[in-house]
């Protein structure tokens, strides 16, 4: 019998497995990658090791997570210790002391007013969890003809109904309809002609958020309950927010009355350079969403972090009733605490939420460095984050990326593939060697492809 963790007896080199056919892989080329399977077994630091007992660096933090690097002593320790102690335990009307501590961690972390946070288990929940308080909050204070929620072109916000609904790539949605309805979408903020190899957050595009007033026109601003935004689109291809674009979006949203929901499921622990990328780029929202880094990735946990003006707009209800009909069986999981606890714990003690002010001004140079690598027409960065765009091949959008990305891979480099970008999200203990790597590769990989 094939054995996954043991790279000898792995079983799966073989084109016609079939131990492989019963997992539906998500996000995946399901006969593609069966017939050509690409397996890891274990992970430290900066580097995966695949099946064939290949080191691989790891550009991308596992999926935009792992910010601290693979498998740190003390979060795998806690994790370990808690599974012992408590393993499970319904957070309906019970609770046990973890998850109010991590809920009081993340609220100091958190930006000045917001202090409240509801726990959810992945990125999808808590964008999900967010829409529904933002509808909820104006019902409860006697507003409830706020339902419509305002998303971005380009953006992710994870594969709950909700969030693809506020979700702006076209791929994503269009197996799925009808989402919901009463959205309507700002434009992106992705301009080749005035922001191309800008560094950090370009300086064109800030009246891009002005089209909230053209929204705000078309129903009425009483109808509308929510705006949300990554405050760097990430899936959608690494979008830094031009100057003065998120101040603007948070003017109108204060002006209107609208709750401006930031997604920080990428940006929060760490990777603009601060605990939450609202403190880095100076803006903040009614209601945060968080997951991904939270635990550095290692049990699945999600959240949203809200103001206290969003709380206590429910706490005026009987004390007795449920204020928020919401949650699920794993909110506050006691091993995602345990997690989420030790995780915050190694981002302070290693330094982790100041090393982007650190490590950023050499991250921005090793990757602009590619500008003039054969394909390149683009190249976006800030904090720890970054995307090489490449001119599409004609009728194959995404192809020429995506064939990069294997080079990359088979030269020992992890890299994800977005649209027609290359996108790179290391965990934040990269070191200046490991930039040049990975820059390197990619400069090869480029190359090689037609
Ligand atoms: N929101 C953003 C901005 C994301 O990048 C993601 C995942 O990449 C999600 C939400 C969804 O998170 P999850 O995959 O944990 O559901």
């Amino acid at each position: 019998r094939p054995d996954p963790l043991n790279p000898d007896n792995a079983g799966l080199a073989g084109s016609a497995n079939d131990s492989l056919q019963p997992y539906w892989m998500p996000f995946t080329a399901n006969r593609l990658f069966k017939s050509k399977p690409r397996m890891f077994v274990a992970a430290e630091g900066m580097h995966y090791v695949t099946d064939d007992g290949r080191r691989i660096l790891d550009a991308m933090a596992g999926l935009w997570c792992v910010n601290a690097g693979h498998n740190p002593p003390r979060i795998v320790r806690a994790i370990q210790e808690q599974a012992a102690r408590l393993d499970f335990v319904s957070s309906f009307q019970m609770g046990h002391p973890l998850a109010f501590q991590l809920a009081e961690r993340i609220a100091e972390l958190a930006p000045a007013g917001l202090d409240r946070v509801f726990f959810t288990n992945s990125g999808s929940e808590a964008v999900d969890t967010a829409l529904k308080i933002a509808r909820a909050y104006h019902k409860v204070r006697g507003d409830a003809n706020r339902i419509k929620l305002i998303g971005r072109a380009k953006a992710y916000h994870g594969m709950g109904f909700g969030g693809l609904s506020v979700a702006g790539i076209p791929r994503h949605r269009r197996d799925f309809g009808p989402l919901l309805g009463d959205v309507d979408h700002l434009p992106h903020t992705h301009d080749l002609t005035h922001n191309a190899f800008s560094r950090g957050q370009p300086a064109w595009g800030a009246h891009l958020a002005d089209e909230l007033e053209a929204i705000v026109q078309i129903h009425d601003a009483s109808t509308i309950a929510a705006v949300i935004v990554e405050p760097v689109t990430g899936s959608g291809g690494v979008l830094p927010p031009p100057v003065g674009y998120l101040e603007r979006l948070r003017e109108l949203c204060t002006r209107y009355g609208i709750l401006l929901i930031f997604d920080e499921v990428i940006s929060g622990f760490g990777r603009l350079g601060a605990p939450f990328g609202s403190t880095a780029l100076g803006v903040t929202p009614d209601l945060i969403t968080c997951a991904k880094g939270m635990t550095n990735g290692a049990v699945p946990m999600g959240g949203v972090i809200a103001s206290s003006a969003v709380y206590d707009a429910f706490m005026a209800a009987p004390e007795a009733a449920v204020e928020l009909m919401h949650g699920y069986t794993y909110s506050g999981h006691p091993l995602a605490c345990a997690a989420g606890l030790a995780a915050i714990d190694t981002y302070e003690q290693e330094g982790l939420f100041a090393r982007g002010p650190q490590i950023s001004a050499t991250w921005e140079a090793a990757v602009h460095q590619l500008k003039g690598a054969p394909h390149v027409r683009d190249i976006r960065n800030i904090g720890v984050l970054a995307a090489i765009e490449l001119t599409p091949r004609e009728g194959a959008p995404g192809a020429r990326a995506a064939e990069a990305v294997e080079h990359c891979f088979a030269a020992g480099v992890l890299v994800r593939v977005a649209g027609d970008n290359l996108v790179l999200s290391p965990p934040l203990t990269i070191s200046p060697d490991q930039m040049t790597q990975v820059v390197e590769t990619i400069d090869a990989a480029l190359r090689t492809v037609a």
